[in-house]
């Protein structure tokens, strides 16, 4: 855990979370500035900053669970189309210095770009996206 590092603060359950999934290596929630309904991140819950210093059993765990993840967030929303997507550093709008992967269910003609800027979701719309999608995860 590293201080000030509000990702690890979450996966130590010191800062809530709208939880989807968590085993021994990971946390998957839903993404609080939600780019589309449905926007969910994954963590290792061990602290890295980014994919050049993720530990790659880490990795794998991650990798893992978002598959899992995404195959729930398709059964509950059935979007059109998703984002399995990581970003390294400042041009790539890394806000977050500790590793994850972003689930983004992607709408038709949503003009969504790689760097889509960050909005306040609306907690209730977020936590009944996370009801539907947890319906279909273990
Ligand atoms: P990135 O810009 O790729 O580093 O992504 C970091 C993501 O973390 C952004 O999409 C933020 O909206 C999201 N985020 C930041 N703080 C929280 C939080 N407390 N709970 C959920 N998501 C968060
Ligand atoms: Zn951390």
């Amino acid at each position: 855990m590293v201080d000030d590092c509000i990702f690890c603060k979450i996966a130590a359950g010191e800062i809530p979370c709208i939880k989807l999934h968590e085993d021994d290596e990971t946390l998957a929630f839903m993404d609080i500035n939600p780019a589309n309904e449905g926007h969910a991140l994954v963590i290792p819950k061990t602290h890295a900053p980014n994919l050049f210093t993720v530990d790659p059993d880490s990795l794998g765990a991650v990798v893992r669970a978002a598959q899992k993840i995404a195959i729930a967030v398709q059964a509950a929303l059935d979007p059109p189309g998703m984002n399995l997507l990581q970003c390294n550093g400042p041009a790539a709008a890394q806000s977050v210095q500790h590793f994850h992967m972003h689930l983004l269910p992607r709408q038709t003609d949503d003009r969504l770009s790689l760097n889509w800027g960050l909005r306040p979701g609306d907690a209730e719309a977020v936590e009944a996206a996370a009801e539907r999608i947890r319906r279909h995860l273990d």
